[in-house]
């Protein structure tokens, strides 16, 4: 099987093999994102057969598939946040460093006051 920008009326009736739609998009789709899957097999004596854009994606869904679209949104969106949480761990290491060295000059600072008393 392959994935095909149309379904071919010159093999035979280009129409999805599980809900009969032919070469059209659901709104807002355009034909430039519509697309079929030729199961090269043949039906009824030589007719090829196709499933939808439509149909593959619900056949997907069932089968827990997540579409390229939703999995590239959902990376990108990983990236996004990792770089996120590494620039508040360097914030957050940096407040430490400077907590740290600041508690480090108070304690000093006591040390020294107590010798000059
Ligand atoms: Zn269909």
């Amino acid at each position: 099987m392959h994935k095909v920008a149309r379904m071919d009326p010159a093999i035979g009736p280009p129409n999805c093999l599980v809900c009969n739609r032919g070469n059209n998009a659901d709104d807002p789709d355009s034909m430039d994102d519509f697309w079929a899957m030729d199961l090269e097999r043949d039906v009824n004596w030589g007719d090829p057969a196709y499933i939808c854009k439509y149909c593959c994606e619900a056949i997907g869904a069932e089968v827990g598939y997540v579409p390229h679209e939703q999995l590239d949104a959902a990376n990108a969106t990983i990236k996004e946040k990792n770089k996120e949480i590494h620039k508040l761990q360097a914030e957050t290491d940096s407040l430490r460093r400077r907590f740290r060295s600041t508690r480090l000059g108070k304690k000093a600072l006591r040390s020294t006051k107590e010798q000059l008393a």
